[in-house]
């Protein structure tokens, strides 16, 4: 507690905002440090409990007065005011694990939904609890994030408890309302202070937040409602996907963990990770690539094949062409699924210059060299960018 930072300066507000602006700075503050957005950061992590915590002070007219005019002492629950900093947040030992934006969604109601403001404890949160989120990697050729494809991914993840249909409790028993907390999943304790009678909220230790006690427990589950499971799932990926992103993020609603009471499963995201290829690069729905070409072709013209992705491709060559220039193939690159459109292929070519030549090549191209040019094409003046460009092939 020794450099415990204002709770004002904590959400980044003055003194005296209203309570929008503290809300609003809440919101802000909890989405950026949000553990799900900053896995495995220790420092996020307890930004994120600092964020909260000030918060559940500011957003209480009481506490916020209390804090306001005698600081940490006020609130803060060490001082032996029972309260504010600690108690009221043993859920956040979940906020370590996978749990997702909806698992956040909640603990962001319980703070609106009036659990703190005063006369009804509770609020939503014994309600449906949506189930969180997961998120997985998964490597993808080049060619699949062009073409599409269907690929296996195994996760394992929570599921429902098949034995019990995830309500906890062995087959044949039942749940009852929860004595200690009357089926509200929250306990209130009362202390007197000096500074008059503080309240605060808890989860019920009996039956953790569930607002229900089993009586004999599932023995699959141990009352989860909920086991670990290897799943194995088909993600259609779509051609085209990512738009050249390298890690483009397939949403696959409702297979992330299951919901509690009734609340909707999670969503489970996959961060593509697209590999990359050793002729090809990609643009948006563009494939851009290099080939080379020599003298006689750039002066007189040629037809070449190119080796696509799937099949040959024929690029015109026009005569005269210069080194380093760049052919747009129309309607050769990649169909993207989701827009209906065709990208482009674009190929630069390169002009290699000959280094084994025999002796006649060599007095063809003396005469060559002695014939007046007629013609200086306006390129040829760049000497250094020509040889800059050559040699960007070789390496
Ligand atoms: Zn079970
Ligand atoms: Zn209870």
């Amino acid at each position: 507690m020794a450099d415990k930072r204002d709770y004002y300066e904590v959400l980044g507000i003055q003194k005296g905002a209203s309570e929008d602006e503290i809300k609003s700075a809440f919101r802000k503050m909890a989405m950026k440090y949000h553990p799900d957005r900053n896995p495995d950061n220790k420092e996020a992590e307890e930004k994120f409990k600092e964020v909260n915590e000030a918060y559940s002070v500011l957003s209480d007219p009481d506490k916020k007065e209390k804090y306001d005019r005698f600081g940490f002492a006020g609130v803060d629950p060490n001082a032996g005011f029972g309260g504010a900093g600690g108690s009221g947040f043993g859920g956040f030992g979940g906020f370590g694990g996978g749990s997702g934006f909806g698992g956040f969604e909640d603990i962001f109601n319980m703070f609106t939904g009036g659990g703190f403001g005063g006369n009804s404890y509770g609020g939503n949160y014994n309600g449906p609890v949506e189930g969180a989120d997961i998120q997985q990697r998964m490597n993808i050729s080049f060619e699949e994030a062009v073409f599409g494809a269907k690929k296996k991914i195994k996760l394992t993840k929570n599921v429902e408890c098949a034995s019990c249909h995830g309500t906890g409790a062995k087959d044949g028993t039942s749940k009852h309302t929860c004595p200690s907390c009357g089926g509200r999943g929250q306990v209130e304790t009362v202390q007197q202070t000096i500074l008059g009678a503080m309240r605060s909220v808890r989860t019920c230790p009996t039956c953790h937040g569930t607002g229900e006690v089993i009586d004999i427990p599932c023995p699959e589950c141990k009352g989860a409602g909920k086991v670990r499971k290897t799943v194995e799932l088909t993600v259609d990926i779509p051609a085209g996907v990512g738009g050249g992103q390298n890690s483009p993020v397939l949403t696959l609603r409702g297979q992330g963990e299951p919901g509690r009471n009734g609340g909707q499963p999670g969503d489970l995201y996959i961060v593509l990770n697209i590999q990359p290829h050793k002729v090809f690069d990609r643009s948006g729905d563009d494939l851009y690539t290099t080939i080379p070409i020599n003298f006689t072709q750039a002066a007189l013209g040629d037809e070449v094949t190119i080796k696509g992705l799937r099949e040959n491709i024929t690029c015109k060559i026009p005569s005269g062409t210069q080194p380093g220039t760049t052919l747009r193939l129309r309607g050769k690159g990649v169909r993207n699924a989701r827009t209906g459109r065709t990208g482009d292929m674009m190929v630069k070519v390169n002009l290699v210059v000959p280094t084994n030549l025999t002796d006649g090549q060599k007095e063809l191209l003396r005469q060559f060299g002695e014939a007046p040019v007629v013609e200086q094409p306006p390129a040829s003046k760049k000497k250094s960018k020509w040889s800059d460009k050559v040699k960007d092939f070789f390496d």
